[in-house]
């Protein structure tokens, strides 16, 4: 079952306001993928202008006749052919995980003149089928970034172990953007947005509990 946006943002609201932080400090995003317009609708009509998506074709299909009205979040893997379309369509790339990746979205930023907003994305489980720099490579990935490409770091993302307590790996998150002066941190999602809130999330990506199943 899927709960209204009344409901999960009153839930963020309770667990921002029991983390003791202010108001505004998490913002949601309803990740929209693989769902079909009707559920869709109610959210949007609800006043939710802030989306994530994983795939850039799908994204756009989606989302081109309301690009104006909202605010795009890539939150899928990007491979480096699709930077182009990447750059041209989100606000936000939650997703960057290689230096190659960073080279090619420099270029595209300087081509075309629109900078999406980065996060890197840290593979804090270091699971071998996820994407996400490891821990021990995030330091100097993200000076990587800043230094070699000139691309300004807003975040870190992070998706857990499905099967671990996520709190470690949201608090690892936490101390590797503090002590590289990042300032968001995009994590939490369903089943786990509130541990996330407690730990210093600004963002959370949630998208069954919203939308319902995929
Ligand atoms: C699909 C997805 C989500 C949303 O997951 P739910 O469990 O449906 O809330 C969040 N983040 C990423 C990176 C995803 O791919």
């Amino acid at each position: 079952m899927s709960e209204t946006l009344t409901s999960i943002r009153s839930r963020i609201a309770a667990a921002t306001l029991a983390a003791g932080r202010p108001a505004d400090a998490v913002q949601l995003v309803a990740v929209s993928k693989l769902q079909p317009w009707e559920h869709i609708a109610p959210v949007f009509d609800g006043g939710q202008r802030v989306f994530g998506e994983n795939r850039v074709q799908e994204a756009k299909e989606r989302w081109t006749p309301y690009r104006d009205q909202i605010e795009l979040r890539l939150i899928g893997p990007l491979q480096t052919n699709k930077a182009r379309d990447a750059v041209a369509l989100f606000d936000v790339v939650e997703t960057l995980d290689r230096e190659k990746l960073a080279r090619v979205l420099a270029d595209e930023v300087q081509a075309q003149g629109r900078a999406p907003r980065l996060y890197v994305q840290v593979n804090t489980g270091e699971e071998p089928q996820k994407a996400g720099v490891t821990p021990g490579q995030a330091d100097a990935f993200v000076a990587a970034c800043r230094g070699t490409y000139g691309l300004a770091i807003e975040g870190l993302m992070c998706i857990p172990p499905a099967d671990e307590d996520p709190a470690p790996h949201f608090l690892m998150l936490a101390e590797i953007a503090a002590r590289n002066g990042v300032e968001k941190l995009s994590m939490g999602m369903s089943d786990d947005f509130e541990i996330a809130i407690a730990c210093g999330a600004t963002s959370v990506r949630v998208g069954s509990a919203l939308f319902g199943a995929r």
